[in-house]
């Protein structure tokens, strides 16, 4: 169910725009608006979870499974050199977003991401 306030409920409806590069009836691949690297993208969920600790194992499963399809895809067409894939639950944890949300960074050799 959509959340009042939600940004990502907002990206997801359309009220936001977003650059989608990948939707299906429960998920949206989304580029980040202040990429960590080139072709950092968000995988959401189209229901709204908070975090980890309340998003379905079997929604969760789904999430991972198109995770290693994007990462692939990532790799492919950018030719990185590595990745990270990063879900961070809670502000001390560095949530900023408040809709569980997983992020693919490629990584590039002598590239300065931190982690
Ligand atoms: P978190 O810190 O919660 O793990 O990650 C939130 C991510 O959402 C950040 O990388 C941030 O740049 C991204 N973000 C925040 N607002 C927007 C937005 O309006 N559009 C897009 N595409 N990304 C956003
Ligand atoms: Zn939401």
């Amino acid at each position: 169910m959509k959340k009042q306030d939600c940004i990502f409920c907002k990206i997801i409806s359309g009220e936001i725009p977003s650059a989608t590069i990948y939707e299906n009836s429960k998920f949206k691949v989304i580029m980040d608006i202040a990429p960590a690297n080139k072709g950092h993208v968000l995988i959401l969920p189209k229901e709204h979870f908070d975090n980890i600790y309340d998003i379905d194992t079997a929604t969760a499963g789904q999430l991972f499974e198109l995770a290693a399809l994007v990462a692939r895809a990532l790799k492919t067409v950018l030719d990185c050199d590595g990745m990270n894939i990063l879900q961070n639950n809670g502000t001390v944890a560095g949530q900023t977003v408040f809709h569980f949300h997983m992020h693919i960074i490629p990584r590039y050799e002598g590239d300065t991401v931190s982690m």
